[in-house]
């Protein structure tokens, strides 16, 4: 049996999950399993809420417009969440939604939108990046969701990175060098905190500041320079190759 059921359609639920649970269904949530899916009474679903692991649910609707789902089995254990915070400047809105959910599909625990002189977005709709990270989990199979942070100013935000932390500092401007053997170079003792600018990079003030961060791994990202959303898968699959939980070994071991 594969890994993965794709076939099934998953579905993120605030309640707890045990078995034989009656789990009612938030108005939006009804409204796109009965009208949009059009599921019918005894549809199967796989649910999820970020804590309880995943579970085999079946709609019941006691009446045309109203609906259930009952639980039966796990069939997944609770994964939990890595070590990776992605720090990011927010980009304008729709390659703000694709980044964030690139972030969840590449396992970061934590999202920190950070504001930079030059981040073009000032005003951070939470529900819009929470509803991509449910979005986002529900269509990769996702169990941890990472958690978002409240928005920080770039230089508040480098004063309060532990200085045991590895801050992972993507430089457009840094010499163009092996990335992995930058990683490589590196054990993380603690978190790994990764750092991409908005569309229009990083001040010299800016690059000053987290150039003198403790715990600095600068990294260049290659010749070319990467637009922010593109930078942030780059940067993901590298951390996760060298760091994370692409080694194939239990991160929280290493
Ligand atoms: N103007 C483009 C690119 C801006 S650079 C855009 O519209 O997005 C955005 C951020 O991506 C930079 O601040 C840096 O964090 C990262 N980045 C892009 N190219 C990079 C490279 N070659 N090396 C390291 N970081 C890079």
């Amino acid at each position: 049996m594969a890994r993965y059921e794709f076939a099934t359609h998953r579905l993120h639920v605030p309640a707890d999950l045990a078995p034989d649970a009656t789990v009612p269904l938030e108005p939006g949530a009804l409204n796109y399993l009965l009208n949009v899916l059009r599921m019918e009474e005894g549809a199967r679903l796989l649910v999820f809420n970020g804590r309880d692991g995943e579970w085999e649910a079946t709609l019941r609707k006691p009446t045309r417009k109203t609906a259930v789902l009952v639980l039966q089995r796990q069939t997944r254990q609770q994964e939990r969440t890595g070590r990776i915070r992605y720090a990011f400047a927010p980009l304008k809105s729709a390659r703000l939604d694709y980044l964030v959910q690139k972030a969840v599909e590449m396992g970061v625990a934590r999202l920190t939108p950070v504001l930079t002189q030059r981040t073009q977005l000032h005003r951070l709709k939470d529900e819009r990046l929470q509803a991509n990270i449910v979005e986002a989990a529900e269509q990769c199979g996702v169990l941890a969701l990472p958690v978002l942070e409240p928005e920080i100013r770039l230089e508040r935000f480098l004063a309060a990175l532990p200085p045991e932390e590895i801050l992972v500092f993507c430089d457009e401007d840094a010499e163009i060098a092996d990335p992995v053997l930058a990683l490589r170079q590196r054990q993380p003792m603690a978190g790994i905190t990764v750092l991409v600018g908005p569309e229009g990079g990083f001040t010299e003030e800016e690059r000053a500041r987290a150039l003198a961060h403790p715990g600095l791994l600068r990294l260049s990202l290659g010749p070319r320079i990467l637009r922010a959303d593109t930078a942030a898968v780059a940067v993901l699959a590298l951390v996760q190759s060298v760091y994370g939980d692409w080694t194939g070994r239990n991160v929280n071991e290493m």
